[in-house]
């Protein structure tokens, strides 16, 4: 067993597949913990799970949590803004790449301070969707050759507050969703005789494929139609505004997972703003919306969760694809603006959470030995325990013990046999299907019967996590994000596990998991020790996931904690910060409790107890204590010792 066994990482790697939905940040160390390399330009910046677990236990910092892998942020900005530069260069391209970073993707305030910090010297913006985005986003993008991107419907106060930007400086850009938003932001800016930067969202015909595809179309929620489109840039004219449309918008949807629709889109859009310069409206910028995938189960496929192209093909394709229409068209090359969040966030953060326990459906056993009278139906079921070894064909003891327990259910019905012998025949068949297990593992076919099996005689580990606060798209919309065990990879993993959380919801479960010959409905892990704790790692929650959760059986947020690497550090990390997450009467107060007279209640009670004699006064404030804690304490489990 463990070590002894000729189990290595490679076979880890080649189980778990990690290298290929890392994006070269985790791999799996020769010390069989998983390490992070968070910095793409330093390979030798290496930092181990196990530590940082060690270091978050010494803190007294409870889990779940989420770490926040700063330098993966930075590097994914430095990576989408250096390959835009590099292809730009390689294809003669005459416009600059002038990417924005849409915030809601990943609100948190550090993360967007890490982003707009490390996207400085790209002159990297920020897309913003809504008011509140919008707030955020003039208090944040002050670099004034930096774009701000404006989506979304909008009201008289958003475009006053886009306006009041403009004054200060900035280069924001209104994107015209609908045709009356353009009214409207043309009667303000004219009252306040402030001019606007103006983008025309253009419905396409060309649909993203995948989850996301209702963003494109002809029915999409978004856009103006070609006519609508050209009847806005006359308005813009005849108001004498004409010169403030500079750009033209795009968004065919998120995860694209075919890179043919992204050329389509690209074609289509490339062929939009030709036409517009040659009637005699020359933009400055064409603004390719979000789309770059992430490649979540490794696949590389057009599956929902992958992507069948590289972040290189990817830019590759809106440089070459806007050059060629552009140069057949004979007009100037636009700036490129891409609004990529999912690509930027999603690697940089993931959740640690603990496996608390163990459910299975043959955890208990009876003992089973002939006694004297038992009914036939037992000693049918032990004899056909007993041939298991013997016998070649599985599907007739598959048979045989299936029938017998439906039989001893039919039984136990009628008061024929009892309880006891009941539970004795329940303990014989589950032994009866794990000798069956075992042998089919080395078996060429499975008969379909069986191919339940092992999922059946599968684990289910209790994670102390919410799926629907931490994982919700793995809920909602089928999301697979990668899950595996942090150490131990150097031992063989000996239990097949689904995951089941500590909601009170029989949906709180994960049960499809990467691995590298695909998805699988459970997951290799080890076996539990006792004295020994056991975590996961759920990995590429930053993009949604980290601010999509919602409060279900009232777990709030996680503990976050964030971590930079450092070259003179000997364990190459530091927490820089620790965000607290939701406490108990935080979650309660935004369920409008007032958790304060909650504990006035419970001490009046109990005060009612001490004034009876039913209960020591000492032990009554102890008591009183407890709730008050309890009340600010975190959502979770509480599992240190
Ligand atoms: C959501 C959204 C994005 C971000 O898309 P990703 O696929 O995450 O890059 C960009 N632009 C618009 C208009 C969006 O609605």
């Amino acid at each position: 067993m463990g070590k002894s066994d000729n189990w290595t990482i490679s076979d880890a790697e080649n189980l778990y597949g990690v290298k290929r939905w890392s994006g070269g940040y985790f791999e799996i160390g020769a010390n069989g913990n998983m390490h992070v390399t968070p910095d793409a330009n330093n390979a030798e910046m290496r930092i181990d799970f196990k530590e940082v677990i060690n270091e978050i236990k010494a803190e007294g910092i409870q889990f779940p949590v989420v770490l926040r892998f700063h330098d993966i942020l930075r590097s994914q900005v430095a990576l989408l803004n250096e390959t835009f530069i590099k292809t730009i260069e390689e294809a003669d391209y005459q416009g600059l790449y002038r990417g924005v970073y849409p915030v809601k993707v990943n609100q948190m305030r550090e993360v967007v301070e890490e982003i707009v910090d490390a996207g400085q010297k790209y002159n990297y913006g920020l897309e913003a969707g809504s008011k509140a985005e919008l707030l955020t986003v003039m208090a944040y993008n002050i670099n004034p050759e930096a774009l701000t991107i404006l989506n979304g419907y909008k009201d008289e106060e958003f475009v006053r507050l886009s306006l009041l930007a403009r004054k200060l400086g900035r280069k924001v850009i209104v994107v015209i969703e609908k045709f009356s938003e353009l009214l409207m932001l043309v009667k303000i800016a004219k009252e306040l005789d402030i001019e606007p930067i103006i983008g025309l969202r253009s419905k396409m015909t060309v649909k993203g494929r995948g989850k996301w595809e209702g963003s494109g179309g002809d029915r999409a929620k978004f856009g103006l139609t070609i006519t609508e489109i050209i009847n806005a840039a006359r308005y813009l004219e005849t108001e004498g505004m004409g010169h403030c449309f500079k750009l033209l918008h795009f968004h065919i949807g998120s995860q694209l997972t075919d890179i043919r629709a992204v050329k389509e889109a690209i074609s289509e859009g490339a062929m939009i703003y030709s036409e517009l310069h040659h009637l005699g409206f020359p933009l400055e910028y064409v603004d390719v919306g979000g789309g770059l995938g992430v490649d979540y189960d490794g696949s590389k496929s057009t599956n929902d969760s992958s992507m069948n192209y590289s972040i290189q093909e990817y830019v590759a394709d809106v440089v070459f694809g806007m050059k060629e229409v552009c140069d057949l068209e004979k007009v100037p090359h636009p700036t490129l603006i891409s609004e990529s969040g999912r690509a930027i966030t999603a690697h940089h953060s993931c959740v640690v959470a603990e496996i608390v326990g163990e459910i299975r459906a043959d955890s208990s056993k009876m003992e089973t030995t002939a006694v004297e009278g038992e009914h036939i139906l037992v000693s049918n079921m032990r004899y056909v325990s007993l041939s298991v070894e013997k016998q070649d064909n599985l599907q007739e003891i598959f048979n045989d013990a299936t029938d017998y327990k439906e039989q001893a259910m039919s039984a136990f019905k009628l008061r024929v046999i009892g309880l006891e012998e009941l539970a004795k025949i329940e303990t014989l068949y589950w032994q009866i299907m794990e000798q069956l297990q075992l042998r089919l593992r080395s078996a060429e076919f499975i008969p379909e019967d069986m191919q339940e099996l092992e999922f059946d005689l599968s684990s289910q580990y209790l994670c102390n996590f919410s799926v629907f606060q931490s994982a919700a798209d793995t809920w909602a919309i089928d999301q697979v994000l990668p899950i595996l065990p942090l150490t131990r990879m150097n031992e063989r993993p000996n239990v097949n596990c689904s995951l089941v959380d500590i909601t009170c919801d029989s949906d709180g479960k994960i049960d499809q998991f990467v691995l590298e010959k695909g998805i699988s409905d459970v997951l290799p892990m080890h076996n539990l020790k006792a004295g020994e704790d056991y975590h996961l790692g759920m990995f590429l929650t930053g993009a949604y996931q980290d601010v999509m959760g919602d409060m279900h059986n009232l777990f709030g947020r996680l503990n976050e904690v964030h971590i930079y690497s450092h070259d003179d550090d000997p364990l190459d990390f530091y927490i820089e910060e620790v965000v607290t997450g939701s406490s108990v009467d935080d979650v309660l107060s935004i369920m409008q409790y007032h958790p304060n007279s909650m504990a006035k209640e419970v001490k009046k009670s109990i005060d009612a107890k001490i004034a009876q004699g039913e209960m020591r006064p000492r032990e009554g404030v102890k008591w009183t204590d407890f709730y008050e804690d309890c009340l600010k304490g975190y959502t979770y489990l509480k599992t240190n010792k």
